[in-house]
């Protein structure tokens, strides 16, 4: 059967071809160690668990909700959005809504159907979340690269940015604790970032923060628009409880945004996927979101050992240059270039080809150990470890990988 040129346009993630292949080896009886999660292993906590069960008793949960979310729901939202990045949406001379979809992925493909024209141009910075250049281009826009290297700790330059931008730029998105980087910016550089966009008032701002609650190393996530209120009126907030409530199967997230923005997602919402689930909703509804950091702070600490692995293995093998002290979200990126297994795979000292599935494969053969291309990421000869597995485990993994590294 014909299928659209939009998704023969999209390319299968190269990550579940190696994930098939853990899952083979780890039933033939070898040892894997499997760091491709984009998941925290553990389960949601037992006060939201309960408000889920409750709601089984509902007929509400099992029907229909309102196309762009419950009520009650929404406002809450915006409640805790407004507490936790310390705003006031009614300080703004604007008005804002909240649509709640299914899942932040869910949120980002509506706010980009609902945004983009064809020929549009969207900026992101690399290495960034496959999903948005699949999802810019699907939309017939066009994603505008701006890099970032492990030698600038994966911070685009403002400049670099500032060149992007285009009379066709419709909107930049930033994800600030990035996934794969496993960083967020600093204040300083979200203020920059902010002036930055004041100069350029027809672009739109897609700030994805899906683990904004996720930084296991002090300062919190800052964003521009703390210091310069006025961009909301451009920005779109996404955030979810995928990550936060250990909960990505449960396809929950929303978006804030100006309600005209809102009233488009809405429409588009309605005519393909109509409302989240239900029951979710409802059980959110009653939660109270102030318990997510008490029920993330072992979490936290558990990411920030495991970042400590990294740093001492990494220091062990001599493989300082390509290590960097990750942050937030859960992830660490690899940079193979940097490292003297490089020169196994490279033909000649020019050689720019693109190693990462190659070095993967290996890696996953000979080691055991699964971990993600970064051509995933748009980073050529790098890759993403997930920093969420058990301790023990985690430091075999780290010790097999910098030996392989340093090999
Ligand atoms: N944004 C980023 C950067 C992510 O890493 C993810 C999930 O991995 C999402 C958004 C979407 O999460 P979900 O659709 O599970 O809510």
């Amino acid at each position: 059967m014909h299928t659209s040129s939009r998704v023969k346009d999209m390319q299968e993630s190269i990550t579940l071809k190696l994930n098939a292949r853990a899952v083979e080896l780890a039933e033939k009886g070898k040892t894997v160690f499997n760091l491709t999660a984009g998941q925290l292993p553990f389960r949601p906590m037992n006060e939201f668990v309960d408000l889920m069960r409750n709601e089984l008793n509902f007929l509400k949960s099992f029907q229909y909700s309102p196309v762009v979310g419950f009520p009650d729901l929404r406002q809450k939202i915006l409640k805790y959005v407004e507490t936790s990045r310390g705003i006031d949406f009614s300080k703004v001379n604007e008005s804002f809504d909240v649509v709640v979809s299914n899942g932040g992925k869910h949120a980002i493909a509506n706010i980009l159907g609902a945004m983009l024209d064809p020929g549009d141009e969207v900026i992101i910075l690399s290495p960034y979340w496959i999903s948005y250049p699949a999802l810019i281009k699907f939309c017939r826009a066009v994603p505008i690269e701006v890099k970032s290297s492990v030698f600038d700790v994966f911070v685009p330059s403002l400049d670099d940015i500032k060149r992007a931008i285009s009379a066709k730029t419709k909107a930049i998105i930033i994800n600030s604790p990035n996934n794969p980087t496993g960083t967020h910016y600093s204040k300083e550089w979200m203020i920059e970032f902010g002036k930055l966009m004041l100069e350029h008032p027809d672009v739109n701002i897609i700030s994805d923060e899906i683990y904004f609650e996720l930084y296991y190393f002090d300062p919190k996530p800052f964003y521009f628009y703390q210091e310069f209120p006025e961009l909301l009126k451009r920005t779109v907030i996404v955030d979810g409880i995928s990550k936060t409530l250990a909960s990505t199967g449960l396809r929950l997230g929303y978006c804030i945004a100006p309600k005209n923005l809102c009233k488009a997602i809405g429409i588009l919402q309605g005519q393909t996927t109509s409302g989240a689930n239900s029951l979710v909703q409802r059980a959110l509804a009653n939660f109270d979101f102030e318990k997510i950091s008490e029920y993330l702070a072992p979490i936290k600490t558990h990411l920030r050992a495991n970042s400590e692995i990294v740093r001492e293995k990494f220091r062990e093998k001599n493989l300082a240059q390509t290590w960097y002290q990750t942050l937030s979200a859960f992830y660490y990126i690899v940079d193979f270039s940097q490292s003297p297994v490089m020169n196994k795979f490279r033909t000649s000292k020019d050689d720019q080809t693109d190693y990462s599935e190659k070095i993967c494969e290996v890696l996953l053969e000979e080691q055991g150990i699964a971990i993600v291309p970064g051509t995933d990421f748009g980073l050529a000869n790098s890759a993403r470890i997930s920093l969420v597995l058990e301790k023990e485990a985690f430091k075999e993994a780290m010790e097999r990988l910098v030996t392989f590294l340093a090999s």
